[in-house]
């Protein structure tokens, strides 16, 4: 199937039919310019009313054999097979493109489902072999493009125009096309705005140089320096935060759906957003607490070689790039191999995992200094390059471990053996800030043999000082009714996903058809149940269900009756089925009400 865009206007179109189909065809030709001949006995008062208006020739009488012969494009849509294989035959012996409603075989073209915003237009086709899917493709679509597009695409013919009477060189204009699509696309909301015409005048002045200079402040600069002269592809190091996917930045969930591939670490993969595009080329590179599976070196030449391709790369990092992360190293490669690259800082997992825990790492008057440091280091055969002497002397301070499970002994040995206090406060936190969150309060001295107890594992953070006696009275998440909770909810649903993360639950919106990133998502941490609220989305979950990440005892909230009767046909266990009237203030109530 090859697909065209034909221009109609004027060209004569046959429309065998009276009935709704044939009026829907018949319509949008009309609309198109084409000049319309349709022939039928009968026909439903719409089509007589186009005839009486002149927008349309009607001919009310049964299809003479051979009359498609002398048209440019033919539709049938009797409800006679015969009548419509005749119209088929006469036209397809003739040459003329003609299509039968609803009968694939006596086909020559297919009509796509089109999404239609001015001038621009989004096909969507299945070669005729599942129409009900490109149906509701159609919708979906239809409800992403606003109608903005329409005035969008206006003014994008309007600058196009403009650039080419500056008669620059292809080079020069295809970068202020860049400009005007990276400034007026938001590729992540699928939104799109008019530029005002002060910033048009800018960017038309502005010597086309400039648009080559790299990242800046305000636009999506790493498209924009990718398609500079050089082509050697950009590296945004981004900082996905400590878990939680609400905790990465705007601007790096920006440089994502921008980027054409994808380096993540293991801890960095629950913030991939879901609805990333199956074209984004995903590399786990697993790098976790105190386990390099995949060695820096191999990770840097990936860079590089991705960079090279021309690619926009995103280099996603737990936390911050900076902290603890080897980002630095990244950097100085990118650096020596004359590729260009920016830092997106993330938010650090030595203070989030803290807040979540109800830990404030500094307190005015009792903690005035914040120590993060690696507790690997206490370990090292080479001597330590801490000084724990002094960190021991400093009441008024906190101290963050990172990778400090197995090294916590030590540590706590040497801040004894320095002279703090048996009973500073000290704290664990495992998978600080995710459903799967795990903390330990305890005393300095005592604290390696309660996260033995616990049977703590990384990737947890130690925290010793003053401040960690707050943690109890300051633990607003592990309240939250839904604390814990990892729930795959279908496609978004923009409220309810906000109201159960309101409540504490980590949601994986997952988009259908699902994505490979939302897998990912999925696999990264432990998935406890799934919220549904129809049959289709029960259709959707299950195939996934089972899946890495889903536990065993996952749980299915489904609202309305249908959706539970589906899932239980489905053989799903754990079923709770909630009422189909419930707002989403009972729903947390009725999920809270019925966990384990
Ligand atoms: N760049 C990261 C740290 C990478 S080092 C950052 O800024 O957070 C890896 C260590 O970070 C782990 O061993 C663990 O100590 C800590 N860590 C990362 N995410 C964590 C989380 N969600 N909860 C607890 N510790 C975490």
């Amino acid at each position: 199937m090859y697909p065209v865009m034909l221009d109609v206007t004027d060209r004569s179109c046959l429309v065998v039919g009276g009935g709704g189909i044939a009026l829907r065809k018949a319509q949008g030709l009309v609309e198109d310019g084409a000049r319309v001949t349709v022939v039928a006995p009968e026909v439903v008062d719409p089509l007589a009313r186009m005839a009486e208006a002149g927008r349309l020739r009607l001919e009310r009488r049964v299809y003479e054999t051979g009359e498609a012969v002398t048209y440019a494009l033919v539709f049938a849509a009797t409800d006679d097979r015969e009548v419509n294989a005749e119209v088929f035959a006469d036209a397809n012996d003739a040459g003329v493109w003609v299509n039968v409603a609803d009968d694939p075989e006596l086909c020559s073209f297919h009509l796509p489902g089109r999404v239609r915003r001015g001038p621009l237009q989004i096909a969507v086709a299945s070669a005729g072999e599942a129409p009900f899917a490109v149906r509701r493709l159609r919708q979906l679509l239809e409800r992403r493009f606003g109608a903005e597009w329409s005035e969008w695409v206006a003014a994008a013919s309007r600058f196009r125009n403009r650039v080419y009477e500056l008669g620059v060189a292809p080079a020069d204009s295809e970068a202020l096309f860049d400009r005007f699509f990276s400034s007026t696309v938001d590729a992540e909301s699928w939104k799109a705005r008019v530029p005002t015409a002060t910033e048009e005048a800018e960017w038309i002045s502005a010597p086309v140089s400039h648009l080559d200079r790299g990242p800046t402040a305000e636009d999506g600069g790493a498209k924009a320096c990718r398609d500079g002269e050089s082509n050697r592809g950009f590296v945004s190091l981004v900082g996905a935060g400590p878990g939680c996917s609400g905790l990465l930045t705007v601007r790096g969930r920006q440089r994502l759906f921008e980027a054409d591939a994808v380096v993540y670490d293991r801890l960095a993969a629950p913030a991939l957003p879901c609805e990333l595009g199956p074209e984004v080329q995903l590399h786990p590179v697993g790098k976790e607490a105190g386990v390099h599976p995949i060695p820096q070196e191999e990770i840097n030449s990936l860079l590089v070689r991705l960079a090279r391709q021309g690619l926009r790369v995103v280099r996603l990092k737990g936390g911050d790039p900076y902290v603890f992360g080897r980002g630095g190293e990244e950097a100085e490669v990118l650096d020596s191999e004359g590729i260009a690259f920016e830092v997106i800082p993330g938010v650090t997992s030595g203070v989030a995992a803290m807040a979540w825990a109800g830990i404030p790492v500094t307190h005015r008057r009792e903690a005035v200094r914040l120590t993060l440091l690696t507790a690997h280091e206490a370990v090292k055969s080479d001597g330590p390059q801490v000084r724990w002497d002094l960190l021991a002397q400093d009441k008024h301070a906190t101290i963050v471990g990172y990778m400090g499970v197995t090294a916590l002994p030590e540590v706590v040995h040497q801040l004894l053996g320095g002279g703090m206090d048996p009973s500073t406060p000290a704290a664990m936190v495992e998978q600080g800030t995710t459903a799967s969150q795990r903390k330990v309060i305890s005393t300095l001295a005592e604290l390696p043999a309660a996260i033995v107890e616990a049977g703590l594992r990384p990737p947890a953070l130690f925290a010793i000082g003053p401040t960690i006696g707050r943690s109890d009275k300051l633990d607003w998440f592990s309240r939250l009714p839904l604390a814990g909770e990892r729930l795959v909810v279908p496609d978004a649903a923009g409220v309810v996903v906000r109201r159960l993360e309101a409540a504490g639950a980590d949601v994986v919106p997952v988009p259908f058809p699902v994505t490979p990133a939302a897998r990912v998502v999925m696999a990264a941490l432990p998935v406890t149940g799934c919220v549904v609220t129809s049959p289709a989305e029960v259709d959707w979950v299950d195939d996934e269900r089972g899946g890495p990440g889903w536990i065993d005892a996952a749980r299915s909230w489904c609202v309305g009756e249908a959706a539970a009767e589906r899932a239980r046909q489905r053989g799903w266990r754990h079923v709770h089925e909630l009422s189909a009237g419930l707002d989403c203030s009972d729903l947390v109530a009725e999920i809270a009400g019925t966990r384990r």
